[in-house]
Protein backbone atom coordinates (compact mmCIF):
# COMPACT_ATOMS: atom_id res chain seq x y z
CA UNK A 1 0.00 0.00 0.00
CA UNK A 2 1.42 3.42 -0.80
CA UNK A 3 1.81 5.78 2.01
CA UNK A 4 -1.15 8.37 0.93
CA UNK A 5 -0.08 11.71 1.70
CA UNK A 6 -3.98 13.17 2.38
CA UNK A 7 -6.57 10.45 3.99
CA UNK A 8 -7.83 8.09 1.67
CA UNK A 9 -11.19 8.96 0.33
CA UNK A 10 -13.95 6.33 1.66
CA UNK A 11 -15.24 3.37 -0.30
CA UNK A 12 -18.82 3.93 -1.41
CA UNK A 13 -21.14 1.17 -1.17
CA UNK A 14 -24.79 0.39 -1.08
CA UNK A 15 -26.61 -1.87 1.70
CA UNK A 16 -27.90 -5.37 0.39
CA UNK A 17 -30.96 -6.80 1.81
CA UNK A 18 -30.07 -9.78 4.31
CA UNK A 19 -26.81 -7.91 5.51
CA UNK A 20 -23.57 -6.46 4.39
CA UNK A 21 -22.83 -4.12 1.65
CA UNK A 22 -22.49 -3.51 -2.04
CA UNK A 23 -18.45 -1.66 -2.70
CA UNK A 24 -19.14 0.56 -5.90
CA UNK A 25 -16.64 1.28 -8.22
CA UNK A 26 -18.51 2.88 -11.63
CA UNK A 27 -22.14 4.23 -12.59
CA UNK A 28 -22.98 3.80 -16.01
CA UNK A 29 -26.36 5.34 -17.39
CA UNK A 30 -28.13 4.78 -20.39
CA UNK A 31 -30.08 7.15 -22.19
CA UNK A 32 -33.85 6.63 -23.56
CA UNK A 33 -33.94 3.36 -23.29
CA UNK A 34 -37.90 3.35 -22.60
CA UNK A 35 -39.44 4.28 -26.02
CA UNK A 36 -41.94 6.02 -24.39
CA UNK A 37 -39.40 8.62 -22.96
CA UNK A 38 -37.60 8.87 -25.62
CA UNK A 39 -40.49 10.29 -27.75
CA UNK A 40 -41.35 12.95 -25.07
CA UNK A 41 -37.47 13.98 -25.11
CA UNK A 42 -38.10 14.77 -28.92
CA UNK A 43 -36.32 11.97 -29.69
CA UNK A 44 -36.91 8.38 -32.24
CA UNK A 45 -36.21 5.23 -30.28
CA UNK A 46 -36.17 3.02 -33.54
CA UNK A 47 -33.38 4.86 -35.34
CA UNK A 48 -30.75 5.31 -31.64
CA UNK A 49 -27.77 3.01 -30.93
CA UNK A 50 -28.08 2.90 -26.69
CA UNK A 51 -25.47 5.22 -25.46
CA UNK A 52 -24.50 5.98 -21.92
CA UNK A 53 -23.04 8.58 -19.26
CA UNK A 54 -22.01 8.08 -16.33
CA UNK A 55 -22.78 9.13 -12.31
CA UNK A 56 -19.99 9.71 -10.56
CA UNK A 57 -19.70 6.85 -7.57
CA UNK A 58 -20.52 9.21 -4.56
CA UNK A 59 -23.62 10.52 -6.03
CA UNK A 60 -25.34 7.26 -5.11
CA UNK A 61 -27.43 8.32 -1.95
CA UNK A 62 -29.15 6.04 0.09
CA UNK A 63 -30.22 8.53 2.58
CA UNK A 64 -33.85 8.94 1.40
CA UNK A 65 -33.25 12.48 1.47
CA UNK A 66 -32.52 13.79 -2.01
CA UNK A 67 -31.71 18.19 -1.14
CA UNK A 68 -32.60 20.08 -4.38
CA UNK A 69 -28.77 21.11 -6.06
CA UNK A 70 -27.60 24.37 -6.70
CA UNK A 71 -27.95 26.42 -10.05
CA UNK A 72 -31.27 24.54 -11.23
CA UNK A 73 -34.80 25.64 -11.23
CA UNK A 74 -35.89 22.59 -13.42
CA UNK A 75 -34.95 18.84 -11.52
CA UNK A 76 -36.54 15.62 -12.94
CA UNK A 77 -37.13 12.71 -11.52
CA UNK A 78 -36.54 9.72 -13.45
CA UNK A 79 -37.29 6.13 -11.80
CA UNK A 80 -34.89 3.66 -12.82
CA UNK A 81 -33.67 -0.07 -11.83
CA UNK A 82 -29.83 -0.32 -10.85
CA UNK A 83 -27.83 -2.95 -12.10
CA UNK A 84 -24.75 -4.20 -9.55
CA UNK A 85 -21.82 -6.34 -11.01
CA UNK A 86 -20.00 -8.55 -9.29
CA UNK A 87 -17.67 -9.44 -12.20
CA UNK A 88 -16.57 -7.88 -15.21
CA UNK A 89 -14.42 -8.07 -18.52
CA UNK A 90 -14.27 -6.98 -22.25
CA UNK A 91 -16.37 -7.86 -25.11
CA UNK A 92 -18.63 -10.41 -22.83
CA UNK A 93 -21.37 -11.77 -24.94
CA UNK A 94 -25.24 -11.37 -24.70
CA UNK A 95 -25.63 -14.97 -23.68
CA UNK A 96 -23.15 -14.81 -20.81
CA UNK A 97 -24.29 -11.18 -19.44
CA UNK A 98 -26.36 -12.21 -17.05
CA UNK A 99 -23.88 -14.33 -14.96
CA UNK A 100 -22.25 -11.14 -13.89
CA UNK A 101 -24.92 -9.74 -12.31
CA UNK A 102 -24.90 -9.82 -8.39
CA UNK A 103 -28.18 -7.88 -7.57
CA UNK A 104 -31.12 -5.17 -8.10
CA UNK A 105 -31.95 -1.80 -6.38
CA UNK A 106 -34.48 1.04 -6.94
CA UNK A 107 -32.88 4.22 -7.99
CA UNK A 108 -33.85 7.37 -9.05
CA UNK A 109 -31.10 9.21 -11.92
CA UNK A 110 -32.29 13.22 -10.70
CA UNK A 111 -31.25 15.10 -13.19
CA UNK A 112 -30.59 19.29 -13.57
CA UNK A 113 -32.97 19.13 -16.91
CA UNK A 114 -32.58 22.98 -17.54
CA UNK A 115 -28.70 22.00 -17.42
CA UNK A 116 -28.65 18.76 -19.62
CA UNK A 117 -30.68 20.54 -22.14
CA UNK A 118 -28.12 23.56 -22.03
CA UNK A 119 -25.21 21.05 -22.30
CA UNK A 120 -27.05 19.15 -25.13
CA UNK A 121 -27.90 22.47 -27.26
CA UNK A 122 -24.06 23.60 -27.01
CA UNK A 123 -22.74 19.52 -27.57
CA UNK A 124 -21.40 19.76 -24.23
CA UNK A 125 -20.74 16.60 -22.09
CA UNK A 126 -23.90 15.83 -19.52
CA UNK A 127 -22.19 15.83 -16.35
CA UNK A 128 -23.46 19.35 -15.04
CA UNK A 129 -27.11 17.97 -15.49
CA UNK A 130 -26.73 14.04 -14.00
CA UNK A 131 -23.49 13.89 -12.18
CA UNK A 132 -24.33 15.99 -8.94
CA UNK A 133 -23.92 15.49 -5.31
CA UNK A 134 -26.68 12.65 -4.25
CA UNK A 135 -28.58 13.08 -7.35
CA UNK A 136 -28.57 8.83 -7.04
CA UNK A 137 -30.60 8.10 -4.22
CA UNK A 138 -30.94 4.65 -4.39
CA UNK A 139 -32.42 1.74 -1.86
CA UNK A 140 -30.80 -1.76 -0.71
CA UNK A 141 -29.65 -4.15 -3.23
CA UNK A 142 -31.39 -7.04 -3.68
CA UNK A 143 -29.48 -10.06 -4.75
CA UNK A 144 -30.36 -11.79 -7.85
CA UNK A 145 -30.57 -15.16 -6.39
CA UNK A 146 -33.42 -13.87 -4.24
CA UNK A 147 -35.48 -11.67 -7.01
CA UNK A 148 -34.78 -13.89 -10.73
CA UNK A 149 -33.75 -11.62 -13.78
CA UNK A 150 -35.65 -8.57 -13.05
CA UNK A 151 -36.81 -8.67 -17.10
CA UNK A 152 -40.05 -7.22 -16.62
CA UNK A 153 -42.19 -5.83 -14.15
CA UNK A 154 -44.31 -2.98 -13.63
CA UNK A 155 -42.05 0.00 -12.59
CA UNK A 156 -43.54 3.47 -11.11
CA UNK A 157 -42.89 6.65 -9.46
CA UNK A 158 -45.21 8.84 -7.50
CA UNK A 159 -45.17 12.17 -6.43
CA UNK A 160 -47.12 13.78 -3.39
CA UNK A 161 -49.26 10.18 -4.36
CA UNK A 162 -50.12 11.06 -7.60
CA UNK A 163 -48.48 8.53 -9.86
CA UNK A 164 -46.14 10.45 -12.56
CA UNK A 165 -44.22 7.23 -14.11
CA UNK A 166 -46.06 4.05 -14.99
CA UNK A 167 -44.30 1.48 -16.88
CA UNK A 168 -42.99 -2.24 -17.39
CA UNK A 169 -39.21 -3.19 -17.16
CA UNK A 170 -40.26 -5.22 -20.07
CA UNK A 171 -40.07 -2.17 -22.16
CA UNK A 172 -37.06 -1.82 -21.86
CA UNK A 173 -35.44 -1.18 -25.93
CA UNK A 174 -31.84 -2.36 -24.67
CA UNK A 175 -32.29 -5.32 -21.86
CA UNK A 176 -29.93 -5.77 -19.35
CA UNK A 177 -28.07 -8.44 -20.81
CA UNK A 178 -27.38 -6.23 -24.30
CA UNK A 179 -26.42 -2.75 -21.95
CA UNK A 180 -23.31 -5.35 -19.96
CA UNK A 181 -22.68 -6.88 -23.71
CA UNK A 182 -22.59 -3.30 -25.04
CA UNK A 183 -20.61 -1.42 -22.34
CA UNK A 184 -17.85 -4.47 -22.65
CA UNK A 185 -17.24 -3.15 -25.70
CA UNK A 186 -16.10 -0.14 -24.83
CA UNK A 187 -15.11 -0.37 -21.09
CA UNK A 188 -13.30 -2.83 -19.02
CA UNK A 189 -16.13 -3.55 -17.08
CA UNK A 190 -15.52 -4.81 -13.34
CA UNK A 191 -16.81 -6.08 -9.64
CA UNK A 192 -18.54 -2.67 -8.82
CA UNK A 193 -19.72 -1.69 -11.46
CA UNK A 194 -23.74 -0.14 -11.53
CA UNK A 195 -25.69 0.33 -14.40
CA UNK A 196 -28.70 2.43 -14.49
CA UNK A 197 -30.91 0.91 -16.87
CA UNK A 198 -33.38 3.85 -17.89
CA UNK A 199 -36.82 5.38 -16.89
CA UNK A 200 -40.54 4.86 -18.57
CA UNK A 201 -42.34 7.97 -19.57
CA UNK A 202 -43.41 10.38 -17.22
CA UNK A 203 -40.72 12.09 -16.10
CA UNK A 204 -40.96 16.12 -14.30
CA UNK A 205 -39.67 18.68 -11.99
CA UNK A 206 -39.66 18.14 -8.51
CA UNK A 207 -39.60 20.51 -5.52
CA UNK A 208 -38.47 21.17 -2.16
CA UNK A 209 -41.32 19.32 -0.12
CA UNK A 210 -42.22 17.19 -2.28
CA UNK A 211 -42.06 12.95 -1.32
CA UNK A 212 -41.54 10.53 -4.16
CA UNK A 213 -41.88 7.15 -4.03
CA UNK A 214 -40.58 4.71 -6.53
CA UNK A 215 -41.98 1.26 -6.93
CA UNK A 216 -41.02 -1.91 -8.51
CA UNK A 217 -42.24 -5.11 -8.78
CA UNK A 218 -39.81 -7.56 -6.49
CA UNK A 219 -38.05 -4.80 -5.49
CA UNK A 220 -40.87 -2.98 -3.16
CA UNK A 221 -41.00 0.53 -2.76
CA UNK A 222 -38.63 3.58 -1.41
CA UNK A 223 -39.78 7.02 -0.30
CA UNK A 224 -37.59 10.22 -0.65
CA UNK A 225 -38.03 13.27 0.18
CA UNK A 226 -36.69 16.43 -1.55
CA UNK A 227 -35.63 19.43 0.96
MN1 LIG B 1 -31.95 8.21 -16.61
Amino acid sequence: MPEFVIPAPPTVSVPVVGGGAFPVRRVYCIGRNYAAHAVEMGHDPDREPPFFFQKNPDDLNPTGVFPYPAQSKDVHHEAEVAVFLKSGGTQIAIEDAMAHVYGYALCLDMTRRDLQGIAKKMGRPWEIGKAFHASAPVGPVHPAESVGPMDHGRISLKVNGTVKQDGDLNQMIWKVPEMISYLSDYYVLAPGDVILSGTPAGVGPVVPGDTLEISVDGLGSMTVSVT
